[in-house]
């Protein structure tokens, strides 16, 4: 590999070189089992023929003109995901940092507007909004901030699915203007709250006039079995982050909002250049169609279920397998130590996976896979970690 790309990941050995649905090919031609998605990104697999089109055809016609002009792609999407969401407005960006930015800056303003001059924003241990200045202050990883103070200020950090922490912090501080979140807490180790703490916390934010701003890059966009996983409580955030599966795998990150925080960012108040350009909208406008087209959301929940079946019963009688959880595809497998070796034990066998928080695999299968890939999930998995266990 060149040493000319900043050393800033602990890359493994292998370059990837084409992809088709779940599968993956490396240089060698070895073939891999995909259970990562790039991280969440790639919901409908690689190379998937609607994307493919969508991106030939507009490249032909139109890639980029700014956002000065109208830009019909885009109101098109933003159409799209506001009635899907139920929110109100979006801004479009390239990334998930990008769209937390976007939120950050607008609870904020909100705040500013209500003139509390000093705002703050409450944020939780173990979460991760990103690697910009401030997305990095929010995130609760001493890691991840590691070098770069002084960090952005106006954040104060609870523990996660923890409602009196909330309180409490509410009763001590009076310049919280809002609440942001993931719904599950994706890097730090597939955290699922109480079934109710999204609910709570809408009514906390409605009750002290504060907005609830849902992190949704990660479980977005069909991950969880629902659109946003928001939607499994029945509620509505005021302001909402989406990116990572929005494009396939083109950089595109949207920042939704509704009622009063849909107000709040106005003519020359944030902008991007490249947000919402004409190819990464008409790359995230095949995505919809296709996981509408291809009934892949509500398929989520059942195949998400069928691994964590499977894993089940391939690994009850390993005592160092502490926990296995899930919510449709985002899949967390906790054992008792860290267990990083893993990942390299899998990409040997044929398999990409990845390990958070130390101790739990984490899987992040394509939306699109099959009865059959599932099987060689489970026991390609199975085998790894058995493998792992056994050594120790
Ligand atoms: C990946 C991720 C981000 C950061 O997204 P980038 O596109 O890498 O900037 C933010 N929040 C959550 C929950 C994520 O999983």
């Amino acid at each position: 590999m060149t040493g000319h790309i900043m050393p800033t990941y602990g890359r493994l050995d292998i370059t990837l070189d084409r992809g088709e649905g779940v599968w993956l090919w490396d240089q060698a031609d070895k073939r891999y089992l995909d259970a990562l998605s790039g991280i969440a990104v790639c919901n409908l697999g690689h190379a998937h023929p609607a994307v493919h089109k969508a991106l030939c055809e507009q490249s032909a016609k139109l890639v980029h003109t700014s956002n000065l002009y109208g830009v019909a792609l885009q109101e098109q999407l933003a159409d799209q995901l506001t009635a899907k969401s139920g929110m109100n407005n979006v801004f479009f960006c390239n990334s998930g940092a990008e769209a937390n930015e976007a939120s950050i800056k607008l609870a904020r303003r909100f705040g500013h507007q209500q003139g509390i001059t000093n705002p703050a924003i409450l944020v939780m241990e173990k979460s991760f909004h990103g690697r910009t200045l401030a997305t990095l202050s929010a995130t609760g990883n001493l890691k991840i901030q590691q070098g770069f103070a002084p960090l952005v200020e106006g954040f104060i950090r609870v523990p996660y699915n923890d409602v009196p922490a909330i309180e409490q912090a509410l009763q001590q501080h009076d310049n919280i203007v809002a609440i942001l979140l993931e719904p599950i807490q994706g890097e730090g180790g597939v955290n699922i709250p109480a079934p109710d703490y999204l609910n709570q916390i809408r009514v906390l934010c409605d009750r002290h006039d504060l907005l609830m701003m849902l992190d949704e890059v990660q479980t977005g966009i069909g991950r969880t079995g629902k659109f946003l996983a928001y939607q499994h409580n029945g509620i509505t955030p005021d302001v909402c982050s989406l990116a990572k599966a929005l494009g396939n795998g083109v950089p595109i990150g949207a920042c939704l909002a509704k009622g009063k925080a849909a107000q709040v960012l106005t003519a020359g108040s944030h902008g991007s250049t490249f947000g919402g350009n004409p190819l990464a909208c008409s790359a995230a406008l095949a995505v919809l169609a296709t996981l509408d087209q291809e009934r892949l959301i509500e398929q989520a929940e059942a195949k998400g279920g069928k691994i964590v079946q499977g894993l089940t019963r391939q690994l009850k009688n390993n005592p160092q397998v502490r926990a296995i959880r899930h919510k449709g595809l985002m899949l967390g497998i906790e054992l008792d130590s860290p267990c990083h070796d893993l990942v390299g034990d899998a990409l040997t066998r044929g398999l990409l996976i990845n390990v958070t928080n130390e101790t739990t695999i984490r899987l992040l299968p394509p939306l699109i896979i099959d009865a059959e890939q599932i099987d060689s999930l489970i026991s390609l998995l199975s085998n790894v970690i058995h493998a792992h266990t056994a050594r120790r």
